[in-house]
């Protein structure tokens, strides 16, 4: 399986994929209904490989790992400490696997990485002077902590009797449902939320911790000032107004919680073996750390193409984003004078 037949590496080295930052065929015009309905079930398609993965994650987690809902009434810091616990084992367990395949083992070196250098550990704006530190750092200490606060903070609420809960056997069509639609949720929070926090001053103060990874890797994908921790896990805020089972939040948050991670790989695809390789569709969120003002969304809607935000990876693209930059350093320049 050779990168090439994928696409090509520029003058600088970095590798540029033949294909364009595209959209499943859902939200088109004129309608096809068959391509969409061939779309939801085909893989990579709506339900496989990754919602059907963090939904089943999201329910194990619920229905297997988690106290009762009762013991969320009264809480204690053992509860505390396991919610936290099996929240940090997914996080370790699922961006350690990509960064140790990817970042440790090296196992098919740069082959599929777009840029050719590795994450920096001799740098003073890192903590530890280590990228890699640094973001499992903030993972760990900010974000599923941030994570786990949220969780439980609703969870709390609704076993004291203030939020409308259903039962799965009374409603199991709308828990379905819901169960696969979170996806959609999820995105539409992302692209506001993403929006506002590029906003100049809540930038300066927040996302820019989250932009330092230029080159990113799995671990950057939490990698984020608690202020924008705060504002990504808000996502879970929803079921203060809609009748929800407490699996809801924990897929919500799972799915929030670990999605990060394929995105920010900084690879194009992983090869499986010399053969055989897939897409973990990080193209667009890669394009985003380099060029910012680009594809906030990160997901299946398109909001960026809706709202004129879209780096399709195509020439036109990037020089309409060279051209942005120009425009942006000039008036910054003008601005000093
Ligand atoms: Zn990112
Ligand atoms: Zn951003």
């Amino acid at each position: 399986m050779k990168e090439k037949n994928f696409g090509d590496r520029n003058d600088r080295g970095n590798y540029v994929p033949k294909k364009s930052v595209g959209y499943p065929p859902v939200f088109v015009w004129p309608l096809a209904p068959i391509k969409a309905l061939k779309w939801v079930f085909s893989i990579p398609g709506y339900f496989l490989p990754w919602n059907l993965f963090y939904v089943g994650i999201g329910l194990f987690s619920w229905f297997v790992l988690s106290p009762p809902l009762e013991d969320y009434a009264n809480l204690t810091i053992f509860n505390f400490l396991i919610v936290f616990l099996k929240n940090s084992g997914l996080v370790l367990i699922f961006y350690g696997a990509f960064h140790y395949r990817l970042y440790i083992q090296r196992a098919q070196d740069i082959d599929f990485k777009y840029n050719p250098r590795w994450p920096t550990e001799k740098s003073k704006q890192f903590l530890f002077n280590s990228q890699t530190k640094d973001n499992i750092f903030l993972t760990f200490c900010s974000g599923v902590l941030i994570w786990t606060c949220f969780e439980i903070f609703i969870l709390w609420f609704a076993a004291g009797g203030y939020l409308k809960l259903i039962s799965l056997d009374e409603s199991m069509v709308y828990f379905i449902s819901m169960i696969f639609l979170i996806h959609f949720w999820r995105d539409l929070h992302f692209y506001l939320i993403h929006r506002l926090i590029h906003y100049e001053p809540l930038y300066k103060l927040a996302h820019k911790t989250h932009h330092r990874n230029v080159n990113p890797g799995p671990w950057s994908g939490l990698a984020m000032h608690p202020i924008e921790h705060v504002f990504y896990f808000s996502c879970a805020l929803l079921y203060l107004f809609i009748p929800f089972h407490p699996a809801f939040i924990i897929v919500t948050l799972v799915h929030a919680g670990l999605s990060p991670a394929p995105g920010h790989t900084g690879f194009e695809r992983i090869k499986t073996n010399e053969q055989t390789s897939f897409d973990v569709d990080s193209y667009a969120h890669y394009l985003h750390h380099k060029y910012f003002e680009c594809n906030y969304a990160d997901g299946i809607l398109p909001l960026d193409r809706w709202f004129g935000t879209l780096h399709d990876g195509s020439e036109e693209s990037f020089n309409k984003m060279r051209a942005k930059l120009i425009k942006k350093n000039q008036e910054k320049c003008l601005d000093k004078t």
